[in-house]
């Protein structure tokens, strides 16, 4: 039975990155009809923080990222990791170091100076009588000379020499355990099968492996991902815009976008782009994850996410938009105007942050002119348009489009103007600005008596 996990640290927002991560594991288990494990490693106590779980969790959550084990969380497992510690140090796999600090640190600036590689120099390793009355760690003893190798699914045979390996603590004095000791006992445990993880830590894999042999575990696949890039080739980071997960959805991203633009990045399927979730489950291979890091395309994310809204479901986007409308402290009036407007929107907005905005001119009659709009089309001369249009409106019958039609040609003909100049103004008018949908459609969601009041304070602006 395939089993993986994601295992994130919660020091700090979910990332992109770690987002993909989990994505890769969760629709590499259930492909294999396997189980999938969340388990927050949280051992790092002074980094760590709530907050960060939450946002972990919520983000899983709103990605439809489910998990069908834990949340584990290690800071309640210290005692499993002691106890293993206690097993390497019996079966003389482990040692006691009672270096302090400050030798070590004297050590590392001697090994700096001298151009040497900054590693523990293994004073305590072979010590003959131990100090029963210092303090200590727990340090693994790391074989001297041979090779870990290990046949990685994305990048293929990777071979270190231990040579190149240090003793490393796996319990620190204090008594916490640290990451690579605290990550093989758990995923030995808990019977992960495949570690799909960023490719920063290939440099913990054969630490890692060793210490799987030493406790006499079973060693799983490991699969490494390619971190993600920005344009310029660079890992992706705040400079390139946001790398919180949740800033996406705040950004108006719907979850679907964001699930299919993760799975697509570095893994690859034809020409095919979109994929529902179910789809990503029965096509997704880990063999075809690319092994040189994958770019991050905002564009693309946004196509994506235009697809996204135009395919939804009118009434699901209305909710959502009522929500950023709310956020941006738009008054709703009239939650019937929402459907309307999504249907007229739906196609020219990428995200739902954008679509608040094009729709905010909807809910408030006190209409806020774009400076430039107003200049060009509020004008002594545009006045006499919009006291024809209003004197003609107040006598069509409400959403009378044909009626609206022809007196805007009676104008037209009356005035000798082109249309776009009589319906410009009347644009302005009602919205503010000078690009807005089709001016019937809006005439429409407005309703007369919006339309008529907006027409008279339009006319009052003009001096
Ligand atoms: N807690 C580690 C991290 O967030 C997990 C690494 C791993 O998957 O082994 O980087």
């Amino acid at each position: 039975m395939v089993k993986t996990r994601f295992a994130p640290s919660p020091t700090g927002h979910l990332h992109i990155g770690g987002a993909r991560t989990a994505l890769f594991n969760y629709l590499f288990s259930k492909h294999n009809n396997g189980i999938f494990v969340l388990r927050i490693e949280d051992t790092d106590l002074e980094r760590s923080k709530d907050e960060y779980t939450q946002d972990i969790l919520e983000g899983l959550k709103w990605l439809g990222i489910f998990w069908d084990e834990g949340p584990f969380f290690q800071r309640e497992r210290m005692d499993l990791y002691r106890a293993h510690a206690i097993r390497l140090l019996e079966n003389g796999l482990a040692y006691r170091c009672y270096c302090t600090p400050e030798e070590l640190e004297e050590k590392r600036k001697a090994a700096i100076k001298e151009g040497k590689k900054v590693a523990y120099d293994r004073t305590c390793r072979d010590l003959k009588e131990q100090k029963p009355k210092k303090p200590y760690a727990i340090r693994f003893k790391t074989p001297k000379s041979g090779q870990v190798t290990f046949n990685d699914i994305i990048r293929g045979q990777i071979t270190f020499n231990c040579e190149e390996l240090d003793d490393l603590i796996i319990l620190r004095s204090d008594g916490t355990p640290t990451y690579n000791f605290t990550v093989v006992v758990d995923d030995a445990l808990m019977g992960i099968t495949h570690i799909i993880r960023g490719d920063d830590h290939i440099n913990n894999t054969p630490r890692q492996i060793l210490i799987y042999e030493a406790l006499g575990y079973k060693v799983p696949e490991f699969a490494h991902v390619p971190l993600i890039h920005g344009k310029d080739k660079t890992r992706l980071s705040k400079r390139h815009g946001a790398t919180s997960l949740l800033e996406y959805r705040n950004e108006g991203f719907l979850p679907e976008a964001l699930l299919n633009y993760l799975a697509r990045l570095g893994w690859a399927y034809g020409d095919q782009e979109i994929f529902s979730k179910e789809e990503l489950i029965e096509k997704f291979d880990i063999n075809h994850v690319g092994k040189s890091p994958a770019i991050f395309d905002m564009d693309k994310l946004k196509w994506l996410n235009s697809h996204y809204i135009k395919t939804s479901q009118d009434s699901r986007i209305a909710d959502l938009l009522e929500a950023f409308l709310l956020k941006a402290g738009v008054k709703i009036d009239n939650r019937e105007k929402l459907i309307p407007i999504v249907k007229n929107l739906k196609d020219r907005a990428k995200t739902l942050k954008e679509m608040a905005q094009m729709a905010e001119f909807f809910f408030n009659d006190d209409v806020h002119y774009e400076e430039k709009a107003k200049e060009k089309y509020l004008t002594y001369e545009t006045k006499k348009i919009l006291e024809d249009f209003l004197d003609g409106f107040v006598s069509l019958k409400e959403n009378d489009e044909a009626g609206q039609k022809l007196l805007i040609e009676n104008i037209v003909k009356e005035t000798g103007k082109k249309t776009v100049d009589v319906v410009q103004p009347i644009r302005v008018a009602l919205s503010g600005k000078t690009a807005s949908p089709g001016i019937f459609e809006v005439i429409n969601i407005l309703g007369k008596k919006s339309v008529e009041k907006r027409i008279k304070k339009a006319i009052e602006s003009i001096c």
